[in-house]
Order: structure tokens, then sequence, then C-alpha cells
């Protein structure tokens, strides 16, 4: 035996007719094969019956006094309680616009009077197995709507993690390639983004600057207003040199203690310098009082500067040295200004006071220029 026709078996049917002996005979042929059977003598009755408990099959006379068969048909349909329930209609009428009728209404099948018992068990059981298989079926959609909305808030709650994941990464991204103190980029990362503008300076054969800010006599800082002092200084030049450098290429990292270096991708020794002015004038704009440095009231810095059209002979070491070397110049000069070395087939030093504004290229360049070809070139 099969599921189904166990579960047809015991299903519960109601018969309605307003005439006893069809109740009776009906219910006869039935109960003989298992059915639960319950009967109803006219509309009123049936549509109480299917209240109190829903059949799983419905057998409704059409010809009855005060509600016909299709009127309670129509109740049943109407509410949402009874109008799944499948209704075999049982007339007399043999013609065709009835039969037709009852299936508008939503009748599944028609079986007409006189009853062949077997026609009648054979329509009942193929309605029952039908329904039996609707119910399986809206089962299964049923669980698969509910394992799909589990399967979306899953995914939702995934995506959630996976966003967290990023940021938790980011943070320790920034962690790993930033100052601690200054939140500038730090060492690390500045070796490693000089190396890749190298490789790609060179690849597109343009110009990479390298600048190196040193602020002056910031051991006299420290000693006159403290080491906290000393640190928020340090916070505060570094970004006065972030505000003064505008491309998103460019790149301000803490060098060490006291020094800052800037890279410039795709920046000539002359746009370099621009960028270098205004670095100056940002941090001339800070005001930081320093009053035991020998040469102003306020913080200043040094700096060196070198552009270079990236080549295999050279290194970005080579890079950095030939900024050092400026830098030495700049202090040596004074402090407070920059000093450049400009491209290598200019072979000049380029120097620059920061106070005067004014450009000055030297012979006493010349031994910063002799240092520069044995680093450099
Ligand atoms: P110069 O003009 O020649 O550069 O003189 P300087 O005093 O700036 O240079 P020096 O190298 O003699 O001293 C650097 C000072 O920077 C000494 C050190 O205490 C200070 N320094 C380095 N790192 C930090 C830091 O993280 N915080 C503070 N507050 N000071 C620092
Ligand atoms: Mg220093
Ligand atoms: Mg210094």
């Amino acid at each position: 035996m099969n599921q189904q026709s166990a579960n047809t078996e015991k299903a519960n049917i109601l018969i309605v007719d307003d005439k006893l002996d069809n109740l009776r005979v009906l219910s006869t042929i039935l109960t003989t094969q298992g059915y639960q059977v319950r009967k109803a003598l006219n509309g009123q009755m049936a549509l109480i019956a299917c209240q109190t408990q829903a059949p799983d099959l419905i057998l409704l006379d059409i010809n009855m006094p005060d509600m016909s068969g299709y009127k309670v048909c129509q109740h049943l349909k109407s509410d949402s309680q009874t109008s799944e329930i499948p209704i075999i209609f049982i007339s007399v009428l043999d013609d065709v616009i009835d039969k037709v009728k009852g299936m508008k209404l939503g009748g599944v099948d028609y079986i007409t009077k006189p009853f062949q018992c077997e026609e009648v068990l054979a329509r009942v059981h193929n309605q029952l197995v039908i329904k039996n298989l609707q119910n399986q079926l809206q089962a299964t959609n049923s669980k698969l709507l509910e394992q799909n909305s589990i399967l979306r808030s899953e995914i939702a709650k995934r995506r959630q993690v996976e966003e967290a994941l990023r940021q938790a990464n980011q943070q320790l991204q920034d962690l790993v390639w930033s100052d601690s103190l200054t939140q500038v980029a730090n060492r690390r990362y500045l070796d490693d983004y000089l190396q890749r503008e190298w490789q790609r300076s060179a690849r597109d054969k343009i110009s990479l600057a390298f600048v190196l800010c040193d602020i002056d006599y910031f051991k006299y800082y420290n000693d006159t207003y403290g080491h906290i002092a000393g640190d928020n200084c340090l916070k505060q030049v570094a970004h006065g040199i972030q505000n003064a450098v505008r491309r998103p290429a460019d790149l301000v990292a803490r060098y060490g203690g006291e020094e800052f270096a800037v890279i410039l991708p795709n920046t000539t020794l002359s746009g370099a310098i621009r960028v270098v002015e205004n670095i100056q004038m940002y941090i001339r704009d800070l005001k930081i009082p320093h009053r035991n440095s020998p040469i102003s009231q306020y913080l200043t810095l040094s700096i060196g500067i070198a552009a270079i059209m990236p080549h295999h002979q050279y290194s970005p070491e080579n890079l950095i040295a030939a900024s050092d070397k400026a830098l030495y110049q700049a202090k040596e000069k004074g402090r407070n200004l920059f000093c450049a070395y400009t491209a290598p087939l200019q072979n000049a030093l380029v120097e620059h006071n920061s106070e005067e504004g004014n450009i000055q290229c030297g012979l006493e360049n010349m031994y910063a220029f002799s240092e520069r070809q044995q680093n450099v070139e």
C-alpha cells in the first residue's frame, strides 16, 4: 500500500443530499472502503459541518430546496477556511451546461445520478490523491520558502561579518603602515611606496622627486618645552606638511625622529620646489613658538630635495642619499632653507632661503654636486 492510498482511506468525506436514500447509499459505498463519512441533508447543515471540521472532500447534490449545491459551493469557495476543500457535484442533471457551471464555481468533478458504485469510488479516490499531492506540494513549497529565508538571512549575516572583517583588516593595515604619533605613513610604508613608485616612474620614464624635511634645533625645543610638547609639535608639523601636499599620489611619511619625507611621483625638481615652498608656507603659518631657536622665534624646517628619472643604474637609495646631501647643505648654510639637487643633466645645486624667497646657484655648491655625482650617478 503506498502513501497516497493510505492517506485517502482515512479521508473524511462530507455527503450533502436532501434525499435520505441517496445519503444512505453513498455512505455505505464509502464506509465499506474505509472512508469516514458525515452526512448533511441541506446546504445550511453542510456549511455548519464544514465550519466544525473541514472535510477532505465533499460530495454535493445540486438540486436541493432552500439552498442549491451551487450556492453552497459559492459560500465555501468565498471563505479561506473552506475554499481549498475539493467538491464533486452530484446530480441527475446530465447537461453539459450544468457540469460547466459546476466547474466554473470551483467544483473539481461531476457524478451523474443514478450512481455507479465503481465510478463514485474511482472519482472520489482520484480527487483525494490530487488533494494529497497538492498538500504535499504546499508543504514542500513552504519548507522551501522557509529554507530560502533562512539562507537569505545567513547570507546577510555573512556579508556583515565579511564587512566587519574587511574593516578590521583595514584598521590593522593602517596600524601596520602608519606612524602612531603623527598618523602619517611610517618608514616601512615609505620604503615600500618608494620602491613601487621608482619602478612605475622607470617604466613610464617620468621624474620622481624625494623631499626630506628636518625640524631645526628640535633638541632645544624639547629642552625648552618638554617632550610632550615636542610630540604635539611633531603632530602639528606632520599635519602642516600633509596639508601642503596636494596630489593623491603624493606621500608624506615620518622618516625618523623629527624628520619627515615626501614622495612626489611624476614631479620634476622645479615642481618639487613649488611643493616645498608650500610646505615652508604652511609651517610658517603655524607660528609654533621656539624661543630658544638661534635663527627664528618660530619653529622652522630645513629641507633637502632631489628628483630623478629612475634608471637601472640608480636605486631609490641614491635618490634618498641625494636629498639627504641637499638637506645637509641646507643645515650647513644656516637652516630654515631648502637645498635642491637639480636633475642630473643640469648639474647644479639650487639653494633657496625660505624667508628671503630668492633662489641662488653658488660655486660653493660644486662640493655638494660632486657628492651627488658619487651618490646618484
Ligand atoms: P638640527 O637643527 O641640526 O636638526 O638640530 P636638532 O636639535 O633638531 O637635531 P638633533 O638630531 O640634535 O636632535 C633631534 C631631536 O629630536 C632630539 C630628539 O630628542 C628629538 N626627537 C626625536 N624624536 C622625537 C619624538 O618622537 N618626540 C620628541 N618630543 N622629540 C623627538
Ligand atoms: Mg634630524
Ligand atoms: Mg633637527
